[in-house]
């Protein structure tokens, strides 16, 4: 048949769903939403969707500028982060040179490339996992970087981010901050320097959102608005009235969000030093995950023997680099003290 696209699918983590399984393998927040999300979908009238949903998303563009101390312009909400990444690849890399980003990174990026027809190089990371930005001294059309990357869960500082979006002022550079509020410092200062900067972030792991599907780019509002643009001429209506307004409750309350994000990190603490008591050696994570490894056991029986256990982990069978790691969430700390549990048992089998 003529005229059929070939194309490789992006494959999510599967979402098992069993009475009492410990889900630890998409880094999802394992808290549940703010309790103001609950208020909001209580009082919600569902005669208003009788109506479309907002073009331009003003409420929860407020409530987000309100957050992070920037104007509504500088705001462009979606369908989940991935759905945003799409609108900034199709509306940035335009260019015939190719865009950039790791080798090992988020997966989405090769997938948006691909679907269109972007040319795209990956570079390598380092040996031990990071990512040197000198490798981007090339020529090129534009560069994503996760930060902290995904799934090595390292980060890069504002320092060493300034120095990439200097050397690199003529194209657009996206900061993906899926997982900015598990690490240290944020890039968000760095848009009052550098108009080449687009940051996208999501609701899904730290405001316990992952199901509502909402995520948001931050940028200079000239580009914001090609991104606007782009985003009419594909699906003006992305963001639906009932998500709109539980996002909203959910980025107001910022107390709570705090409150349960400190804590994954303390357990995140907590689970690495009980991993390395066991012999693991783990990357240095600055998210809600971590990637881990361990010498001498078979990494992929430990993955099949905590699946028995109605424990579920991120193994990578591909890039061969990281057949030797499991990718673990942070849950709860009983979530992951029972995950640690059940290591021990394995490793004392
Ligand atoms: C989870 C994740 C996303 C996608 O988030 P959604 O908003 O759920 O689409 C984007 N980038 C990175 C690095 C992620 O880990």
């Amino acid at each position: 048949m003529k005229g059929i696209r070939k194309i490789a699918p992006y494959i999510p983590g599967n979402q098992p769903n069993y009475p009492n399984m410990i889900k630890i393998n998409t880094n999802e927040n394992p808290y549940p939403p703010s309790p103001k999300v609950e208020k909001a979908l209580k009082e919600f009238k569902v005669e208003d969707l009788k109506r479309y949903s907002s073009l331009d998303n003003q409420l929860l563009k407020n409530a987000l500028a309100d957050k992070h101390q920037l104007l509504p312009e500088q705001l462009i909400i979606g369908n989940g982060s991935d759905e945003v990444l799409a609108f900034c690849f199709l509306a940035f890399f335009n260019s015939s040179e190719s865009i950039l980003f790791p080798d090992i990174t988020y997966g989405f990026y090769k997938v948006w490339a691909d679907l269109f027809h972007i040319p795209f190089k990956e570079l390598p990371l380092t040996t031990d996992f990071h990512i040197d930005f000198s490798d981007y001294n090339q020529p090129n059309g534009g560069i994503v970087i996760a930060n902290p990357n995904a799934p090595t869960g390292l980060f890069k500082s504002s320092e060493a981010v300034r120095t990439l979006l200097k050397k690199h002022p003529d194209v657009i550079v996206i900061i993906d901050e899926a997982y900015a509020e598990f690490a240290e410092e944020t890039m968000l200062p760095l848009l009052d320097e550098f108009s080449n900067l687009i940051i996208v972030r999501t609701l899904s792991k730290s405001q316990s959102l992952a199901g509502l599907r909402i995520g948001y780019a931050i940028g200079d509002p000239r580009y914001i608005a090609v991104m606007e643009s782009v985003k009419s001429s594909f699906n003006p209506y992305s963001v639906d009235l009932l998500a709109e307004k539980l996002a909203a409750a959910a980025v107001e309350d910022t107390s709570y969000y705090q409150k349960i994000n400190e804590e994954i990190c303390k357990t995140r603490e907590w689970f690495v030093s009980k991993l390395a008591t066991f012999g693991f050696q783990s990357l240095d994570s600055q998210t809600n995950f971590v990637l881990t490894t361990h010498k001498t056991i078979d990494v992929p029986a430990l993955y099949h023997f905590l699946e028995e256990q109605n424990i579920f982990v991120r193994y990578f069978a591909k890039p061969a680099r990281l057949k030797k790691y499991l990718r673990i969430s942070i849950g709860t700390r009983e979530e992951m003290e029972k995950t640690a549990a059940a290591i021990d048992c394995f490793l004392k089998e």
